[in-house]
């Protein structure tokens, strides 16, 4: 199924991130998470590609078949260009084809100490024209609220998220935020360069203070006064901690459906119990809200 389609029926798609086990031998590891994910019938499951080292690479179309054949959801593929050539990336694009995987989330990665350049992939949009000429997937591309942390400000890296549209990419994902206000600024900010294709929010619920400083590091996302209070507070306490995290996550999701987000793609860390905790209240508000509109009809 091409998961573009989902915008044109669902109020808000909601998705989920997995990555592949560091060790292939681990590989039972991610069966229990989906076994789990299954129940709360995600729209799609991302699989990432390369984030935890070299041998995730080779597991991304290998569980994205299992996501896909086994558990019956529809898988999005990650895929990261900046260091293949394309000799690399059509031997990949034909397992993908072959496993019968119609969506990849197309990446540039981040570049490597000492890369020179490759001449053949410098940029998220290279791969995406280079599957679209392809022809045989549904290709989606990554974007910042709050800007890339190679662009020089927001509207450099929007004037270059516009050539992923044009590209060929149908939908959006957003890196993690804390502070939605960042989310509905870039929304305001792409519409000025004409980018009208789908935006999925991502979110990222923290539930422990190891992860901060590593998100910060990766991504720039800037924390929140009332979110450093909350970190703050519960630093020692993990299972408060843990719920500060979902409830702050929730509360995030809450105000972007209420602001008529297209979707929620939720980091879930293959943590299944927040993913659940989540979702639960997250579906509830999404039935009521679908109720009270019937009724209203
Ligand atoms: P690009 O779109 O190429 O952008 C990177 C920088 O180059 C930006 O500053 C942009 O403005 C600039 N740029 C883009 N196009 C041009 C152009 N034509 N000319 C000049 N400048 C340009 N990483 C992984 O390794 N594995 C994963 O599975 C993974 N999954 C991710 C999922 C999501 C939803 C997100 C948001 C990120 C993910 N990443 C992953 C991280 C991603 O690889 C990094 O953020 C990377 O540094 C940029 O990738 P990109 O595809 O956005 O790059």
């Amino acid at each position: 199924m091409n998961i573009n389609n989902l915008f044109d029926k669902k109020e808000v798609v909601f998705s989920f991130e997995i990555f592949p086990p560091k060790q292939e031998s681990k590989i039972d590891t991610i069966y229990n998470t989906l076994e789990e994910l299954k129940d709360l019938k995600p729209d799609f499951i991302s699989v990432t590609y390369g984030a935890g080292g070299s041998l995730s690479k080779n597991m991304t179309c290998e569980i994205s078949s299992i996501v896909k054949n086994k558990y019956k959801i529809e898988p999005l593929a990650h895929l990261t260009c900046i260091n293949s050539n394309k000799n690399q990336v059509n031997s990949i694009l034909d397992n993908l084809k072959q496993s019968g995987i119609e969506n990849i989330l197309a990446l540039r990665g981040d570049i490597p100490l000492g890369y020179k350049g490759s001449n053949e992939f410098d940029h998220a949009s290279d791969l995406i024209k280079h599957i679209k000429q392809r022809g045989d997937f549904n290709i989606v591309g990554a974007c910042y609220p709050e800007g890339h942390l190679d662009s020089k400000n927001l509207e450099e890296d929007i004037i270059n998220l516009k050539k992923k549209q044009k590209a060929g990419a149908t939908h959006l994902i957003s890196q993690l935020f804390f502070d939605n206000e960042y989310f509905y600024s870039f929304l305001e900010e792409k519409e000025k360069y004409n980018i009208d294709i789908p935006v999925q929010a991502g979110i990222m619920p923290v539930i422990n203070t190891k992860q901060i400083n590593r998100i910060v590091s990766l991504c720039g996302a800037k924390l929140p006064k009332k979110f450093i209070r909350i970190m703050n507070k519960y630093e020692f306490n993990p299972e408060a901690l843990r719920d500060a995290g979902i409830a702050y996550a929730t509360e995030q999701i809450v105000d972007l459906i209420s602001n008529g987000v297209d979707g929620i793609h939720l980091y879930t860390m293959n943590n299944s119990y927040v993913a659940k905790r989540i979702s639960t209240s997250i579906f509830s508000i999404l039935d009521t809200i679908n109720n009270c509109e019937r009724l209203i009809n």
